[in-house]
């Protein structure tokens, strides 16, 4: 008899931890207690979107932290930090549902890196931030000087955060060639292809004020009007209204 009632409580504790850990999922993700204070302080997007959303915006947070790792490389990073990181993911991602498969670990890095060697110190230094191919794929790499720039000056068109995860929106169709076909339909490729090789002519005559760096290819022309787009989404719609339009169709949402 005894040895059934330990049996019982035995095969009950069990199947409560089972149970427990099934429904848990996202709520096993501690945010710090005053995360909505954080993210209403620092985060711009998030503050100007209604009670709704921000529920809506908090549950892909915690969703993104559950099966991404995030690690200071020889710095102290702060919860703070954690959650511009998820912030970045989750902003160019709010219009629609999306597990970035293609990400593990993002790595924060004390300033701008050398692109080859990974250095902080030294010359050529000039990176803020970058996807991970080969070895490196699923990670990120981030200077975490820019993350925290990205979200401090609500008049920037700057957000290397952003940058970096509309990169890996772009590269799951396989190419990160600016042209996001998961997100695009087929109807707007060719006017989304001929707004970017336009604009991108326009930057190299100095006629744009997106950042030049987006005329390196139509990469990091998505990438880089896609900063624009979310940061400072009024001053985008007036000075690219065919883009802005297109970009919406791209992102499903329309930035407050
Ligand atoms: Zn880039």
């Amino acid at each position: 008899m005894a040895g059934l009632i330990i049996f019982l409580v035995a095969v009950s504790v069990i199947a409560f931890f089972i149970l427990r850990n099934k429904s848990s999922n996202n709520n096993a993700i501690a945010l710090p207690g005053n995360f909505r204070e954080l993210l209403n302080e620092h985060v711009d997007y998030y503050n100007k979107l209604s009670d709704a959303d921000k529920l809506r915006f908090e549950e892909k947070i915690k969703d993104f932290l559950s099966y991404v790792r995030i690690h200071g490389v020889n710095t102290e990073i702060t919860e703070l930090d954690k959650l511009l990181v998820a912030s970045s993911a989750v902003i160019p991602a709010f219009g629609f549902d999306w597990h970035y498969y293609n990400l593990a670990d993002v790595l924060l890095y004390a300033d701008t890196f050398n692109m080859d060697n990974f250095s902080v110190t030294g010359e050529d230094r000039n990176v803020l931030g970058m996807i991970g191919t080969g070895s490196m794929q699923r990670m990120m790499i981030l200077s975490l000087p820019a993350l925290r720039q990205g979200f401090a000056n609500e008049l920037s068109k700057n957000n290397t955060g952003i940058h970096e995860f509309v990169h890996l929106l772009d590269k799951a169709d396989g190419d990160t060639d600016g042209i996001p076909e998961e997100l695009l339909h087929k109807q707007y490729t060719i006017p989304w292809i001929n707004y970017m090789s336009e604009e991108i002519e326009k930057m190299k005559e100095g006629k744009s004020d997106i950042n030049i760096y987006g005329a390196t290819n139509k990469a990091e022309f998505f990438a880089v009007a896609s900063e624009y787009f979310f940061s400072s989404p009024d001053r985008f719609k007036e000075n690219h209204p065919g883009l802005f339009d297109l970009m919406t169709k791209i992102f499903h949402q329309q930035p407050a």
